[in-house]
Order: structure tokens, then sequence, then C-alpha cells
């Protein structure tokens, strides 16, 4: 053996990153199971499980290749490595660069070679470079430019459909008591079983856990729920907890799949004719567009980033974040719930329900920034920062999202099925009765008219914030809630 190559638990594709030039006749492949990944925090089991399995079913598979690998467990990854170079006496290690700010200094300072990381589909320096010729970083630019540079949904330089983007048709509310077609259950195995054991979790069939089943969720997705992804895409209901999501960004982020691979069976799926211009293009959007482009900004905009709090939030995170029963709004009860049967929601769920609650409550970014980490299935640091930093609680001053996703109880009563049985009224701003949402939205506004006022695009909000008749009234019953979020009353 000539040199060791790590793989982190993100890193698992055989032909991206640092296993793709890999030879078992020279490489010892290196994997660390770090007690600061698995019990430096409050980690959400299913999120643990689905990591720890699916590193182990890797080095497996790469066994089975014929390379040999080291899977050790340290107190940290360098620990871990400097045991297995003592242990066959090598020094070289190589590895793709890291996904974080943390690793990649922890890992250059250890002395680790890095490859570059493919695991995108745009390269750092690229996204840099783009960036810095910017006024200011609209997603939207940034699409335009994959969608030409990748030659993806194009007609010469035109977008097929005649238009770069359809959002507007992709967003119904959920159809009554809708079902649709039923997602996949996985299969669980030996590894799984003992990964399960180990962390005292009880297994679920939620998360495949192997590359044949991301694979095979990839191909349920395509074939059952692509046509239909668009126009419910932000709808929300009780009735069904994915809709047609494709529930891929697990297999993503950890790059048991490749981004390109789900391009390309997009693209496949699309040309067959049966899939709806709206829904393919509001997908790949997602792909090529939001998931490059926060990654591109987690990297532009630097470590310290992730410290920001330009609104000066600082409450405590609300006890209903990690125990549904200390809340009777319905909405987040349901979400909450469902965040810790399976570890995830969708995206409107995430941004106009937990990230608006924790804006609009006034509650301190990193504080629930560091929930989020924990909770979600795929939470990586460079996806949730720029996501909830920027997106949803509007922490940098607008740097990347012109204003803040801000909203009442109307948006989530008209997206949703959750308001009917809730004891809150999404129309109402005061009295006990009335939504915290909706009463929250106004004291928000209210509490941040004048810096507010700075911003155009702020402008009607303000102006409706000016004509209310009731705002002493609201003032009150805003510091109610806030009160009795604390208590858990709410
Ligand atoms: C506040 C907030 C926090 C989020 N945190 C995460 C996170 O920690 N990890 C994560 O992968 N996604 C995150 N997202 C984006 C999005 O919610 C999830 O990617 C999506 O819900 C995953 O489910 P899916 O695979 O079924 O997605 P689909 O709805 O099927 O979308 C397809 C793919 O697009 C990509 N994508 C879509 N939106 C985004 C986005 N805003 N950022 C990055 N990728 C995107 C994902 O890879 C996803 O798999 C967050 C969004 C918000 C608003
Ligand atoms: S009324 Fe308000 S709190 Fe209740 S479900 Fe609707 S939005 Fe949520």
């Amino acid at each position: 053996m000539k040199r060791i190559i790590y793989i982190p638990f993100d890193h698992l594709h055989r032909k991206f990153g640092a296993m793709k030039d890999a030879d078992p006749k020279t490489d010892l492949i290196a994997f660390v199971e770090s007690a600061r990944m698995t019990t430096g925090r409050n980690w959400h089991k299913e999120r643990l499980f689905f990591l720890i399995s699916s590193a182990r079913h890797f080095a497996a598979s790469l066994e089975e290749e014929g390379f040999t690998v080291e899977y050790v467990k340290a107190a940290t990854t360098v620990d871990g490595l400097k045991t297995i170079q003592k242990k066959h006496k090598l020094t070289e290690i190589i590895c793709a660069e890291p996904s974080s700010f943390r690793q990649y200094d922890q890992l250059k300072e250890f002395g680790v070679t890095f490859v570059d990381n493919d695991f995108f589909l745009t390269p750092r320096p690229l996204f840099i470079s783009w960036a810095s010729e910017q006024k200011n970083y609209l997603m939207e630019n940034f699409y335009r430019k994959q969608r030409t540079r990748l030659n993806i949904l194009m007609d010469g330089k035109e977008p097929v459909g005649g238009a770069w983007n359809f959002d507007k048709e992709n967003r119904l509310p959920p159809p009554k008591k809708y079902e649709g077609p039923a997602y996949l259950e996985h299969k669980r195995d030996v590894i799984d079983h003992e990964v399960a054991k180990e962390l005292g979790h009880t297994i679920t069939t939620t998360w495949a856990t192997t590359r044949k089943g991301a694979l095979a969720q990839m191909s349920n997705f395509f074939n059952h729920h692509f046509a239909e992804f668009g126009p419910l895409e932000d709808a929300m209901t009780t009735d069904n907890w994915a809709l047609h999501h494709s529930l891929l960004s697990p297999y993503i982020n950890n790059n048991v799949i490749h981004p390109s691979e789900v391009i390309h069976a997009a693209m496949k799926a699309f040309n067959t004719g049966k899939v709806p211009i709206e829904s393919a293009e509001g997908f790949i959007r997602q792909v090529i567009g939001w998931r490059e482009y926060v990654n591109g900004m987690y990297w532009f905009l630097g470590p310290d980033y992730r410290d920001n709090n330009q609104l000066n939030a600082t409450k405590k995170l609300l006890p209903l974040f990690s125990d549904p029963s200390k809340t009777q709004m319905n909405c987040i009860k349901e979400t909450v719930t469902d965040i810790q049967s399976r570890a995830w929601v969708h995206h409107i769920p995430r941004l106009m329900l937990l990230s608006n609650l924790a804006l609009i409550t006034g509650t301190n970014p990193q504080a629930f920034l560091d929930w989020m980490r924990e909770v979600f299935i795929d939470a990586s640091e460079w996806v949730m920062v720029p996501n909830v930093i920027g997106m949803g609680v509007h922490a940098d001053g607008g740097q990347m999202m012109t204003k803040p996703y801000a909203a009442g109880g109307a948006y989530i009563s008209r997206m949703s099925n959750y308001c009917k049985p809730c004891v809150y009224n999404p129309k109402l701003r005061t009295g006990e009765t009335a939504c915290p949402f909706t009463t929250l939205y106004w004291d928000f506004l209210d509490r941040h008219k004048e810096s507010f006022a700075k911003n155009h695009r702020m402008s009607q909000q303000v102006f409706g914030l000016n004509r209310l008749s009731d705002l002493p009234e609201l003032r009150e019953r805003a510091q109610e809630v806030l009160d009795g979020f604390e208590k858990g009353m709410i």
C-alpha cells in the first residue's frame, strides 16, 4: 500500500472524489466514525442511523471490490487517521475537498492532500467568479446561467417551453383527501440492524442506506411522482407526508447518488413526453439552481456568515421545536411530529412554518440553526447555513434574499389543510383565538418597521401595517403569545 484515501461520510461515491482514481493495489481506504460526529450533539437517531449505515455499506462494497478498508471509531477524525497511519506505516493521506469549513481546516492542518470536490455540478472557483461579478446574488440569474452552461432544458439559446421559470403554475393547494402513489419502503439487512442496535434506534424503513436502495428511490420518483411534482410542490397536507417530492436530498448530500445522475434521469423521463414542463423545470431548478447556488454561497460568504444576527434576535429556542405537545398550533404540532418520525419535511414547512416562526418570534438564529442541523436527515452544514441564516430567518440583512420570508396564517391556510381543525383562526390577529402566525407577522413588521421602510420590496407590507387600526391590541396579544410560547401554552 502506498497511500491512504480518507472517505468522509458524505463522499460515498465510487466514481467521484478521491475514489475515482483509487486502485486496490496501492490505496488503503479509511473511514472514521468519530465520537464528535455521533455523540457531539443531540442528533436525531434516524439521521445518525442513515449516515453511519450508508458509510458502512459503502465500506463493505469497497471490500467486495478488493480494497483494503479500515473503518475505525475514534474520538475525532484526526485521531482515527493517526491510528490508521500508525497501523499501516503510511503517511500520505488523500481526500476530496471536504464540504464544511471546519473539516477543511482540520484536515488541511493535519497535512491531508486534497483533490477537487467534484460532488457538485459547479466547481467552487466557477461559482466564486460568478458571485464576484454580481451586484446582488439573485438565484434566478445564477440558474439561467446554469441552464445555458450545462445545456439543460435548452432549445438553442432559448429555454424549452418558452420561459425560464414556471413557478406561477406550481403553487396549487393540496387537493382534498389526497393519497397519491405509495412511497418506497426500504428493506433492512445485517449492517442496518447492527447500526440500529449500537445507536439504540428503533429501525424504520423510510431511508435507503445502500446505493441500490437510493437508485430504487430515484426510479420510483421519476416513474410515479415526477409528472405531478411541480403543481403540488408547495402544498402541505396531513393526508400524505411527502406528496410528490423526490426524497432524494439525503442521497445526493452524502453522495451515494451524484447530482449529474439525477439530472440525467430527469431529462430521460422528460424526453418521454409524459412529464409536463412545469414539473420538469421546477425539479431541475431545485437541483441545478437552488442546490448548487446554496453550496456556492456557503463557500463564497465564508465561515463567519453562520454567526450573522442582523435582526438582533435573542430569544431562546421555543420548547415546541423539540416537543410538539408544547403547542396547540396544529401546523407546528403536525410538522414537528413528522420530523420526529422521519427527520424530514419538505421545503415549505421548513421555510414557511419552522423558519417563519423562528423569524417572527425573534428566535436567536444560531439556536434555531443548531436545532435544524440536528433534526433533519439531509442537514449538512453547507446547505443548512445559507438556507437558514439567509433564506429562513433573514439574519444576514438581505445578503442572500432581498426580503424576509415572513407570513401570517392566511398563507398557511391557503396552502395546507392544517387550519380547519386548529384551535386558532388564521384570519384573526387579536384575541385569544387569533392565529399566532397572523399576530406575530404584524408584530414582527411593527418591531422592524424602521429598517424595513428602507427596503422597497417591503413597502407594501409596511404600508399595510400603517393602516391597521388595532395596533395597541395587536402588540398586547403578541406579547401574550411570545410569553405563552416560553411556557409551552400556545
Ligand atoms: C430553511 C430551510 C432549510 C433547508 N435545509 C436543507 C438541508 O439541510 N439539506 C438539504 O438538502 N436541503 C435543505 N433545504 C432544501 C429543501 O427543503 C430540501 O432539499 C428538500 O425538502 C429535500 O426533499 P426532497 O429531496 O424531496 O426535495 P425535492 O423537493 O424533491 O427537490 C429536489 C432536490 O432539490 C434540492 N433542493 C431543493 N431546494 C433546495 C435548497 N433550498 N437548498 C439546497 N438544495 C435544494 C435538493 O437536493 C432536493 O433533493 C432547506 C430548505 C429550507 C427552506
Ligand atoms: S390557524 Fe394558525 S396556528 Fe393554526 S394551523 Fe393555521 S396557521 Fe397554524
